[in-house]
Order: C-alpha cells, then structure tokens, then sequence
C-alpha cells in the first residue's frame, strides 16, 4: 500500500499563513467539528502502527508453527502408516484442540495487552471550533492546530505557527542527538529533514519552550511513517522469557525426539515388535513436549500486567515485569513521590521582615493575614514577582493547572489581592526564559512604560550567585560575600524545617535581551510546604525487608531532602548526603562510598545518568524515577526506568519501562511485589511442567530398556498432557504469592529462571513420579491384572500422582498446611475439574476405549490411590529435608544462591 500524500510536501518553505489559507483553517480558531470527520475519512487514523497488534489470523497461524506442532504431525503420520488410524486421528485432533487452545488464550492475552495499552494513550492539545480541547492523538487531522509545550511528543508532522524559546530531540529522525532550535519562519526548500527549523515531526518531542503549529500530514504521510513505514519502537509484545520459554520447548522436543529414535532402536535391536517400538516413539515424542508452557506463561506475564495496573503501575514492555522482581536499588526523587505535591506558601522572608502565614486560617482571619502581608511593602513585591514568574493559572475557584509550586505562589497572590492576569495588564510579558534544570532558576521579562522589568525565581544558591544588590523597600543595598553568606544560613534554616526554598530577584533595563540571571537585586526568599505523603514510611519500611535500597536523587536543596527524608523515616539524623557537583568525583572514588549515600541533593539530570551507570557498574538492578523531558537518558538507561503518570512529560514517559498512573513511590513497592510473585508463579509452573513431562519420558524410556509392557500408551500421555498438566500449572501461574514475598532479598539478577538447582529438583520429582508409576504396575500385576487393567492402574497413577504433585510447588518454609499453594483457590478448582475428568472416562465406554482403559475395581483404585501419594510423601519430606538443613528456600521456587546460605544481600551492598 502507498503511503497517502504529504498534504504539502514543502510545507517547511512556506509562509504559515499561506500554508493555514491553503488548509483552510484559520490559526485562531481551528477547525470546525464539522471539518473533521470529511477529512479523516481522507487522510485515515494518526497512527503508524508503532506496535503492531497481532491480527486473530496472525495468531492461528502461529499456531501451526513450531517443533511442537511438527512432531506431533509426524507422529500423527506415523499412526496412519501403520494403519493405527485411530490413533492418528486423535493425534490429529488434538493438534487441533491444542492450536485453538493457544489461540484463544494468546487472543485473549493480546486483548488485555492492547486494552492496557490503551489506558495510556497519547493526547493531543488543540485548537477546534475557537476552544482549546484535548483529543487522542490519532484523532488528529491534516488543518489541526496543535498546541505545544516542553516535554509533549510532537503528535504529527507540524508546520510551526507560533514558537517562543523552541528546541526539539529529533533524535528518532535524524539520529542527531542534540536538540535543534525552531522557529516559525519558512526555511529554504531545499532544506533537508534536520535543517528544517520551521517544522516539528511525529514521534520526535519538544525539550524547551512552547509554541502552535498546523498538522500538514498525519498517519503514514508523516516523515515518521515515510521512513519507517513500520515499526519504530518495535516491541513485538514478546518478553524474553517467552522467548526463552519457546525456545526450551522447541529443544525439548527436538531432543525427545533424538531420545525416542534411539530406544525404539535399540529396542528393535533387542528384536522387540516393530509396531510397539514405533508406538512407543510415538508416545516419547507427545510425552516431552510441555505443550501448555509458552501458553502458560504469556496468560502469566499479562495477568501480572493486569495487577500492576489496578495497583496503578503500566507496564510499558513486558519485559519489565520479569526484571522488577529483581530490583535492588531504587532511586527516587522527592517531589511528588516521597511527598504530596501539595504546596502552600509558609514564610516570606525579606531584608527585614519575616512573616509566617497560616495557610490554614480561614474566613475574617484569612482577609485579615492577607491585609498584613500587603501592609508590608517588600513581601508584597517579593510576591508580586513571584507570580510574574509564573507558568501555573488558575482559572478561579479551585481550578488550576500547572506545576503545583507555581499554583501555590498564584494561590498566595491572590490571598492578596493579586491576580496575574491584572499584573499583566500594566506590565505584558515580552519574553519568557523557561525553568532550566541545570541553571534551576526561570525569568520573565515584562515591557513597562520606562523599558522591561525582570522578574527571575529559582534556587536560592543560583538566584543569590547572580545578584548584586538587595532590595529593602526602596533601598538598594551591596550584596557581598558576607551578605550572601547570610541569605544562604537564612535559606539553610528553612529548608531544615522541610520546606522548599525559592528565591526571587528583578532588575530593569532599556532592553529585553539581556542575560536574565546577572546583575540582578535579591527581594527575598519564599518557603513552600510540601508534607510528606502518609503511605510512604510503611513502603520504605518494606524495601528495606525486601532487601531493596532506597535512594533519594532529588533536584532539590540537600537540607530540605535530608528533612523530608527523615520525616519518611527513610534516613537518621546524619544521613550522608552527596549534592550533584559531587557525584563524579564520588562515583570515581570507588563503589564503597555509594553504598553509604542515601541523598544526593541539586542534582542534574546528566548526574542522574551518571549514578544509574554507576549504581549498574556495581552489580545493582537499578529503578529510577524521572519525569522531565532531560531524564527520558537516565531512564532509558536504568533496568526498570519509572515514568511519572501525572507530572511527567510525554517524553519521560516514553523512555520509561513502567509509568506510575499515581505518581507515588508505594506504587514501585508495589509493583516490584507484583514482579517477584509472577517470577516465582512462572518458576513454579515450569517446575512442575517439566517434572510432570519428564515423568512421562521416563516411565515409558525404561519401560523400552527393561522390555517391560508400555505403562503409557500414546494417547494418555496427550490426555495427561492436555489435561491434568496444564490446569493445574495454570492455576499456580495465577498464585497470589507468599505473604512474606517481601520480606527476603532480591533475587540475583544472574539467575535464570531454570538454574541447576531447578533442573535437580526436576530430575528429582520425575524420578519419584516414575517410580510410583513402576510400583502401581508390579503390584497390579501381582494381582494378576490383565494388560487392559494393568495399563488402566499405571496410567491413572500417574495422572492422579501429577494432580497431588501440585502441592510440592510450596516454598520450603512455608507451612505444610496452610501455605501459598493451598490457598490458591483455582488451583483447588482445577484439580476438582481434572480429578472428574480422569475418574469418569473408564466407565463411560465410547472414551474408555478411544484411551484403551478398563473399569476400575476397589481393589484397583486401592493401588492407584496408594502409589499416586508416593510423589507428594516424598516431595513433602524433601521440602521438610531442606528446611531442616539450612536452606531457607524452596527447591521449585528458590529465589538465589546467596539466600539459602545467608539472610544478607551481597554485591558489596548492605541489605536496606
Ligand atoms: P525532585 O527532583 O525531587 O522532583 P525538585 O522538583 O526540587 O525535586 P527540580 O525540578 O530539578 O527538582 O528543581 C530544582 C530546584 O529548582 C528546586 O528546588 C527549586 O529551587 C528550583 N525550581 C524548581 N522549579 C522551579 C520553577 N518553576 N521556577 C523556578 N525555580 C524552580
């Protein structure tokens, strides 16, 4: 299919309001509702199929892939050549059975990823019938006006009408990794794709300023969709582990089937039946193949997905879901995370006053504090640039938006009497100079009757570093090195009650475009209060149960962070505390000293990239939070990088593994919880898979080499295979987890999911499932059992031996009784289902002759009871052993190496 037309192919190269005319739109008001729908009709949806959805025929055809599906079909031909059609065609038909099984729950599994996918779609700001509205961004038509700011994604190809202090990552394009300046002035149309300066395009995002631009091409017609076509950020949706799970499977079989040619031989050797050889082979084959497992642990991986997001955690890629149980250190940033992102003014500190304010007071007190900070003259200027300097509104009432420290200077303004947009009238804002994380101040310059005022707000260190003067109400006077010295113990004082400190400053000048942050006079400080959330003392606590360092990294003054850190109880009172300058030289001088800080203060978002490599260096599984469009580096660097649902830039969250749809540090707790359960829920059930499948092998390979009559025919092995396997293993896949899950060490992030350890308990397992399959049928031929009832005994020993096995997949300290897996009330139910549906077909003689089984007899089910608690007997003994004898773990689910030895967590890092 050709991709539709570029609306203007040299949109770049013309004037924007010859482009709007041509568009028929006007800049001012938008579209027309009406508009919209003729045009999408032409144009189609905004979408380039970032990641492509599997379609239903897709996935069925999927299905028919793989080593699985082509032994069982050679199999199911070798059943027909020997003229066992029957079996053939049962063979046949489960294939079928087993195909359309995987597709409905890869379906299903697919549906529930898009729909969570979904919940996260992007938005888009526009300009439509003359109101600003929020839209979907694949809503969005050619004639669009959209509306920008630093941080959004550039939803469409745009040309730029309007654009103030414009820079933009246009990296995904071009592969230029610095932003490149725009403006709204046509540019040569010759110009290529990174030289053109009056266009921002789909997929790339806004690092600085903020402007409005006119869609010229949507979809496939942008350059994005032009260039790729495809897929850009291509995640086919499968996690590694699948992948490794599919792998495993597909080795599985490939070796049975290695294994099964080599007993038929040398059984036919030995001069046994060709025709019991081959269907021996045959039952080999089946055996193996743990058909339910990739099935198993896609339904696992988007169930563990589903949790997060009732817990307000979106998975991004599901790889994450895996890597966060691992997770040993998380750094987080303060606000908003550790505390509410509720901010109100405190104090307004000024040459010579000093005034506290009861945010709280209400009614007549209210008007009379107000009237108080108004009668002095220098906090009413200091307020009053503190709401010049502003980005926040509030739209009356209770209505604001914005940052929320912005909104809290509005809010005290207003308590005033000053309301931003009357302050503007008088003095309208000429230029505006974005808050510049690395600078950690923000100016706006304001035109007066004489010239410009500047209004400059930011750090007290910053904003004190460039001024020159101070002012006490009409008076100027020197800022020298011991004055600064004072302000700086005066900010110190604040910050150690936990409050944010800002300082403000003006100058004025003949012109605009001077440097904003030099010669400017202080007028005071402003202290913010921002309380400590309530729920996250109780989340710190359980990091530190589980083994997990929580560090915070926080662009704010070390004094205010070492405050809130205690008041969360994360830090003591002489919590070493590291600011940004110095994280190179600390990170240089060995891991040892990282392993102490536990608040790096004033940091930049190039410092954040730096603790994550360093923490990584060390061994760390490291997540990091971050919402600014400069942290988008930091987070795609760290394992699990934490985007920000409700603060964050688009750009954050497109870098970020998992987004926080709350914002709120319990959430990672939470999540990471989440993570180690799914890991050990999918242990478990490949534990119990291969032990089971493994069982098959061997009771009918020995049965081959000793000449002893099949235990299993072929068919039974499939009926066990589809049947008492899978239920219960997709029941243990939907295990809530031990309650104290969070009360050990992380897992090694080295480890794999099947470790040597898992292999042994395998082999261990399927050794004493075969032997109570070999006892049941020596017993039963003592009995002098024909070989009808014999097989009938050995087969549904083994079959009810699988079912109670289930309950060797606790952990070994947890109680025999009452334990994660008794709990587990679908695994209850599945092993009801499947016991009804391996008591019934004996007596019901259509199915009892398709599986080749006999009535059972009291004395028959006697043995196959009797023999079927052997494995669990065992296994239960087995976990009891391993308790006893120091291991803290359990053999299906051990969750490291450096665990079962010691309590403590190694990797040269104390445990919390
Ligand atoms: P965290 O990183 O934990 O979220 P933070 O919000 O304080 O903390 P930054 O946003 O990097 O981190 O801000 C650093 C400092 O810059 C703040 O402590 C404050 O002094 C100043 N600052 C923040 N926002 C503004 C702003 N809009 N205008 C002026 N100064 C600001």
């Amino acid at each position: 299919m050709d991709a539709p037309r570029n609306v203007n192919a040299y949109a770049h190269a013309a004037r924007a309001d010859e482009l709007l005319a041509s568009l028929r739109v006007s800049g001012a008001t938008g579209l027309a509702e009406s508009e919209v729908a003729p045009r999408r009709e032409r144009y189609g949806p905004n979408t380039v199929a970032a990641r492509r959805d599997a379609s239903p025929m897709r996935l069925l055809v999927h299905q028919f892939k793989g080593a699985v599906v082509y032994i069982l079909a050679g199999a199911a031909s070798l059943a027909f050549y020997f003229g066992e059609t029957e079996e053939g065609s049962v063979i046949a038909a489960v294939l079928v059975i087993n195909a359309l099984i995987g597709f409905l729950t890869e379906l299903k599994a697919a549906r529930s990823i898009h729909a969570l996918r979904s919940l996260g779609a992007r938005t888009a700001r526009v300009r439509r019938d003359g109101r600003i509205r929020v839209i979907p961004a694949q809503d969005l038509v050619p004639g669009d006006i959209v509306l920008f700011d630093a941080g959004d994604a550039i939803p469409a190809d745009l040309r730029l009408i309007e654009a103030t202090g414009l820079a933009a990552d246009e990296s995904t394009l071009t592969g230029e990794s610095v932003a490149v300046e725009k403006q709204s002035h046509p540019v040569n149309a010759e110009a290529r794709l990174g030289e053109r300066a009056s266009m921002l395009y789909k997929g790339t995002g806004v690092t600085r300023g903020s402007g409005s631009g006119v869609v010229v091409a949507t979809g496939l017609a942008t350059e994005l969709g032009r260039v790729t076509r495809l897929v850009l950020d291509a995640d086919p949706g499968i996690s590694p582990l699948e992948r490794h799970l599919a792998r495993l499977s597909a080795q599985l079989g490939w070796a049975t089937l290695a294994v099964a040619a080599m007993i038929a031989a040398i059984g036919l050797a030995r001069g046994g039946d060709p025709l019991l050889m081959v269907e021996a082979a045959i039952a080999l084959a089946v055996a193996a193949i743990p058909e339910g497992l990739p099935i198993v642990a896609t339904l696992a991986l988007a169930r563990g997905m589903w949790r997060m997001a009732r817990r307000h955690a979106l998975i991004e890629r599901l790889s994450a879901v895996e890597t966060l149980g691992a997770t040993t250190i998380i750094l987080t940033d303060k606000t908003g995370t550790l505390t509410e992102n509720r901010m109100t003014v405190r104090r307004l500190c000024t040459a010579a006053s000093d005034i506290a304010l009861d945010s709280d007071a209400a009614g007549a007190a209210a008007v009379e504090q107000a009237a108080a900070w108004i009668r002095d003259p220098r906090a009413g200027a200091l307020l009053r640039i503190a709401v010049l300097c502003n980005d926040a509104s509030l739209d009356g009432g209770d209505r604001a938006s914005g940052d929320p420290m912005e909104v809290a200077l509005l809010r005290a303004g207003l308590r005033a009497g000053m309301n931003r947009a009357a302050l503007l009238q008088g003095r309208p804002l000429a230029m505006k100079h974005a808050f510049d994380s690395s600078k950690k101040m923000m100016a706006t310059v304001h035109a007066t009757d004489g010239g410009f005022v500047y209004a400059i707000k930011g750090a007290p260190e910053a904003v004190l570093a460039a001024c020159a003067q101070v002012m006490d109400g009409d008076v100027t006077l020197r800022m020298d090195n011991r004055a600064r010295a004072e302000w700086l113990a005066r900010a110190d004082r604040l910050a150690g009650q936990g409050l944010r400190v800002l300082a403000c400053a003006t100058k004025v000048d003949t012109t605009q475009d001077r440097d904003p942050y030099a010669a400017l006079s202080l007028l005071g400080l402003i202290a913010l209060e921002d309380p400590a959330r309530a729920d996250v003392p109780p989340a710190i606590r359980d990091c530190r149960q589980a083994g997990i360092r929580v560090v915070m990294v926080t662009g704010d003054h070390a004094v205010t962070a070492r405050s809130i850190g205690q008041a969360i109880g994360m830090v003591g009172e002489h919590a070493v505390v590291v600011e940004g300058r110095d994280v190179a030289r600390t990170i240089a001088t060995g891991h040892p000293a990282l392993s102490d800080i536990e608040i790096y203060a004033r940091v930049s978002p190039e410092e954040k990239l730096l603790l994550v490599k360093a923490y990584q260096a060390s061994g760390q599984i490291v997540a990091m939070t971050g919402d600014g469009v400069n942290d988008a580096p930091a987070l795609r660097q760290a394992d699990i990088g934490v985007a920000m649902g409700l603060r964050g830039t688009d750009v954050a969250r497109e870098a970020a593994d998992m987004v926080l749809l709350d914002d709120a540090f319990p959430s990672i707790v939470r999540a990471i919880r989440e993570g180690r359960v799914i890991f050990g829920n999918i242990r478990r059930f490949i534990v119990y898979l291969l032990s089971c499948n493994l069982s098959e092998v061997m009771a009918v390979g020995f049965a081959v080499l000793w000449a002893l009559p099949l235990p299993l025919l072929p068919l039974q092995i499939l009926y066990l295979n589809l049947v008492t396997d899978v239920f219960p293993a997709f029941a243990l896949a939907m295990g809530e987890g031990e309650p104290g899950i969070l009360r050990r060490p992380p897992r090694s992030p080295k480890e794999p999911i099947l470790g040597r350890r898992q292999w042994t308990v395998i082999v261990l397992y399927a050794a004493a499932l075969t032997g109570c399959v070999f006892g049941a049928m020596a017993v039963g031929q003592a009995m002098g059992l024909d070989a009808a009832r014999s097989v009938t005994v050995s087969f549904l020993t083994l079959a009810f031996a699988q079912l109670w096995h289930a309950f060797n997949m606790r952990a070994a300290r947890s109680r025999l009784l009452v334990n994660e897996v008794t709990r587990n009330a679908w695994l209850w139910g599945a092993l009801a289902l499947c016991t009804v549906l391996l008591a019934v077909p004996p007596y019901v003689p259509a199915v009892a002759a398709l599986l080749h089984l006999a009535p059972l007899g009291a004395g028959m089910w006697t043995i196959v009871l009797g023999f079927s608690i052997l494995p669990l007997v065992l296994g239960q003994a087995g976990l009891w052993l391993s308790r006893s004898f120091g291991r803290s773990c359990t053999p299906a689910e051990c969750k490291s190496t450096a665990e079962c030895k010691s309590s403590s967590r190694t990797n040269g890092f104390r445990a919390g």
